[in-house]
């Protein structure tokens, strides 16, 4: 039995038709007038491959495939939405990877046991309403109509309204939450956004666990002083002391916290900003992440002491927010072997590694046996409009999701 790499690829190219950009990439913001466009084409080809649409009330399109049984089912599925000027990749790898695996089932006739779901998550970037994987968060009981009204896009649209907007049952979001144990497993095919498959010349990665963020907000207040009158020795300099953080961050990621761990400070505002006034304030984000929670707790540490040391050393005031500190996911052990043995099978190479992004997943291994195929990045790039994947590629971690899917519907 064999997917149908040109249908697949049909479909990356009907839906590039939603949030194209003259620039090559895509904006298919949440709930945009794009990303309802894409879910509508979406809801349209789960009804021509003969499946059972149902839109929660958070506006997750689930296409389901009968079983023979009304066991729980095996869930596939990721996310069609996209960052602003980002690819037509992330994310739309993993539902229609799902949706072709059904159709190829649907292709030979094949009865599964257990039932077979393909799932398009709402809201899975954080770029709109400052909070990323909210469909899966959603299923996981996260939101009440509280949170809803809370979360406000910089138009000042909450989420409450952008849900109502699209015409989903928002005023339901209790219905929306599942318990563990109604689905058997759930599978997540991912583009890596990362460069280790490519460099290593590898088709398929299985992924281990998922590292977890913790973030802080930092403000390091200096004085600003005139830049030709102020002697180096008296200066309270806010941005040379960022500097000295921003090294420091890079220092304890790559050579004193773990492997694994990394650290950025991704952005800076410097105030006042001219040439001619030393620094007297900056905002700065640090973002660490980890697969293991140890290392990442040894990294916040040693942060934080570097801060404070800063802080003495050059008599600045450095103040934090720490805007979250999430616990890393491991994934199913039986998931990840289900998923090596058929890419074994298929002879095709494959790589066990940890996932340094966020994914729907993580909020899914909460419910239920999880897992993620994760195939190359052309470049390593994501999040940008030269986000690519090649369809061998693609087609390819299609072959792997089916042949788990089999495995795990006839349980
Ligand atoms: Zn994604």
């Amino acid at each position: 039995m064999k997917c149908q790499q040109q249908r697949l690829e049909n479909d990356f190219t009907e839906l590039s038709k939603f949030g194209p950009l003259e620039n090559g990439g895509f904006t298919r913001l949440a709930f945009s007038r794009e990303d309802v466009a894409a879910r509508g084409w979406l809801q349209k080809k789960m009804e021509d491959a003969g499946l059972e649409v149902r839109i929660d009330a958070f506006g997750n399109i689930s296409g389901r495939r009968k079983g023979l049984s009304a066991l729980p089912a095996v869930v596939m599925g990721s996310h069609l939405d996209t960052v602003p000027e980002g690819g037509n990749y992330d994310g739309a790898v993993g539902v229609l990877a799902g949706l072709e695996v059904i159709r190829t089932l649907n292709d030979n006739n094949l009865e599964t046991k257990r039932p077979i779901e393909v799932i398009n998550f709402s809201a899975e970037e954080s770029s709109r309403f400052g909070m990323a994987t909210m469909g899966s968060k959603a299923l996981a009981g996260k939101f009440d109509l509280d949170t809803l009204n809370k979360l406000v896009d910089k138009n000042g649209t909450s989420l409450y309204q952008a849900l109502k907007e699209c015409g989903y049952a928002a005023d339901e979001i209790a219905s929306v939450t599942i318990e563990p144990g109604q689905i058997h497993a759930f599978m997540e095919m991912h583009i890596e956004q990362g460069p280790v498959l490519e460099m290593q010349g590898l088709p398929i990665g299985i992924v281990t666990s998922i590292a977890a963020p913790t973030r802080f907000k930092v403000s390091i207040e200096g004085r600003a002083d005139h830049s030709g009158n102020t002697p180096m020795a008296i200066r309270k300099d806010a941005l040379t002391g960022a500097s000295e953080l921003i090294l420091g961050v890079e220092r304890i990621a790559s050579k004193e916290a773990g492997e694994k761990t990394v650290g950025t400070i991704g952005y800076l505002y410097v105030t006042p900003g001219a040439m001619n006034v030393v620094p007297g304030k900056v905002e700065l984000g640090i973002d660490i992440r980890d697969v293991n929670m140890g290392d990442k707790d040894k990294a916040v540490k040693a942060v934080i002491e570097l801060m404070d040391a800063i802080a003495e050393r050059r008599g600045l005031k450095i103040s934090y927010q720490q805007l979250c500190n999430d616990e890393p996911v491991a994934l199913s052990d039986k998931i990840i072997k289900t998923l090596k043995d058929a890419a074994d099978k298929l002879q095709l190479p494959s790589l066990i590694m940890p996932s340094g992004a966020g994914h729907d997943a993580m909020n899914m291994a909460r419910l239920t046996d999880t897992g993620m195929i994760f195939i190359p990045s052309v470049g390593g790039i994501s999040h940008n409009i030269a986000e690519l994947s090649n369809m061998a590629d693609i087609y390819a971690g299609t072959e792997v999701l089916l042949q788990a899917t089999l495995q795990l519907a006839q349980e």
